[in-house]
């Protein structure tokens, strides 16, 4: 079984709001009548059961959000399932890992992003988007970071990284390396990671970008156990079709189909 959360957050975002919109939509594709529910590696999870909806995390004013997330996260995981967490943008990552390592004494994040959210600050927020994986490694949440896709970069960025040990593969080096991942892998995807042409419906679209067939060959490949996932920056209102949806949909069923399939015995 796996677990599916919403996070529906974005009042961390720095430029564009609207991602606090994208539950609904990746639900919609995931659950219609468009597309099977059979992944390309011949998981069914259209089977009873094997989708477990905890609905969406609620944020009560005057209660802190990431309070808020880390419970909700928390309280998924004690089902038992590995969890797909479905943004907001892609400040909600940093509380759902506080949930996520309580679980995980050794942990790799794989995330795919066009940037490396790797600020200390940005215009005067820690907890903006641009920042989670800052505080993720400053609180000690993972052991290591792998980034892909990286093409916005800055000095700023060199020295976080250098800083925090993290491993990346920019962009322009992508050639579909193998990760060398040993022990469970937390999988953090933000959709602009991909190029606009395939994921349109972003709130900074980056050109340059991986296709969605690279980041399913990314999924595909990974085998360890993937215990969590999130799936961030889905900005409907700048959406096309309903293509980025589509693209969310897509990812969450490859992801889902490669946690059963590496789970441990
Ligand atoms: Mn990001
Ligand atoms: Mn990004």
């Amino acid at each position: 079984m796996i677990s599916l959360l919403g996070a529906p957050h974005d009042d961390y975002s720095s430029h564009l709001k609207g991602a606090a919109a994208a539950p609904g939509p990746i639900r919609d594709a995931l659950w219609s009548d468009a597309y099977g529910l059979i992944t390309e590696t011949r998981v069914d999870l259209g089977a009873p059961g094997v989708l477990v909806d905890h609905g969406d995390v609620a944020f009560p004013a005057g209660r802190d959000p990431w309070d808020a997330i880390e419970a909700a996260v928390d309280a998924a995981l004690a089902a038992g399932h590995p969890l797909i967490s479905l943004g907001g943008d892609h400040a909600i990552t940093h509380p759902i890992l506080r949930a996520v390592r309580k679980r995980h004494p050794r942990l790799t994040i794989v995330q795919i992003d066009a940037h490396s959210d790797l600020y200390d600050v940005y215009q005067g927020n820690r907890r903006s988007h641009a920042c989670p994986f800052a505080r993720i490694l400053e609180e000690g949440l993972a052991d290591r970071l792998i980034q892909i896709g990286i093409r916005c970069m800055n000095p700023h960025h060199d020295a976080q990284i250098e800083r925090f040990g993290v491993e990346v593969f920019e962009m322009a080096a992508w050639r579909g390396q193998p990760l060398s991942l040993d022990g469970p892998v937390y999988l953090s995807i933000d959709l602009d990671g991909l190029d606009p042409a395939c994921a349109p419906g972003v709130a900074h679209p980056e050109p340059g970008g991986l296709t969605t067939r690279q980041v399913i060959d990314i999924i595909q490949a990974i085998d360890q156990p993937i215990i969590g996932a999130d799936i961030v920056e889905l900005n409907p209102g700048r959406d096309r079709n309903g293509l980025t949806a589509a693209v969310a949909a897509k990812l969450l069923k490859e992801i889902a189909g490669a946690m059963i399939l590496t789970r441990a015995p």
